[in-house]
């Protein structure tokens, strides 16, 4: 089945609200009139507006990289769905590593937040994948299937049509260390045929998966053309406009 690709940039704790604003309009520039892919922007909370309003009118989703589960209340620190569809938001990051390793996210947590997100008409992208340990000591399977099946317990196929999942080998982020083609495209389809099991065959042959870690200008390519890889979730390389733009370009 042919899966239109779905490329987001994830830009972490960088950029002021103005920075925001010129790196969404740069990334709008580079795309201009190119249509082959789904694109996503998630800049940090404070800087929602700012992005949104460089891409507005645009197809450029704009998505946030955290969510909180509950409507309002004393829940310091946190943003509700609300917030973000208020925001502008269209999709957001669910259960990125770096949620999980420092700020002791889990399954259960990834998939709260998931259903906030689902609930709220949001595309939600889930991120799975293993530790460098866990690689070395063959258990990648275990942990990703741990991860996808607690992260989306309770879903249904129908609601999977709003879901991507983001494989991404923990070493890999922001280490310059990428899987290679192979060692991906053997993960995501673990992945599809886990969603299989899960889910029947046409909601797995629909479902986008992404790959994540250290994807540049250069290695995409090779990366989106493996059967299984539906996408990207870039991180350093989605902070420049026109380095973003050659990687959503990449997949066709
Ligand atoms: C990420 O943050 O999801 C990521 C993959 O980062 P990087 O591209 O910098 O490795």
């Amino acid at each position: 089945m042919a899966r239109r690709k779905f490329i987001a940039g994830n830009w972490k704790m960088n950029k002021t609200p103005d920075e925001s604003r010129e790196l969404a309009a740069g990334i709008r520039k580079a795309l201009e009139g190119y249509d082959k892919a789904d694109v996503a922007v998630c800049p940090p909370f404070v800087c929602l507006a700012a992005a949104g309003e460089a891409l507005k009118g645009s197809n450029i989703l704009l998505g946030a990289q955290n969510i909180y589960w509950e409507k309002s209340g004393a829940f310091t620190g946190e943003v509700s769905p609300g917030m973000l569809v208020a925001s502008g938001c269209k999709a957001v990051i669910v259960g990125h590593s770096e949620r999980r390793q420092f700020f002791g996210e889990t399954d259960e947590t990834v998939n709260k937040r998931l259903k906030a997100g689902l609930a709220n008409k949001l595309k939600v992208i889930v991120c799975v994948g293993e530790l460098l340990s866990e690689r070395q000591t063959n258990v990648t399977e275990q942990v990703v299937k741990k991860q996808v099946e607690g992260g989306l317990a309770g879903i249904t196929p129908a609601e999977m049509a709003e879901v991507t999942i983001a494989y991404e080998p923990v070493w890999a982020i922001g280490t310059g260390l990428t899987a290679s083609p192979q060692q991906a495209q053997e993960v995501h389809a673990f992945i599809r045929a886990l969603l299989r099991q899960k889910f029947g065959a046409g909601t797995a042959d629909a479902v986008r998966i992404q790959y994540g870690g250290s994807v540049k200008a250069d290695n995409a390519a090779k990366l989106l053309e493996q059967p299984d890889i539906d996408g990207a979730l870039v991180g350093g390389a989605s902070l420049v406009a026109g380095d973003f733009a050659q990687i959503v370009k990449a997949g066709g």
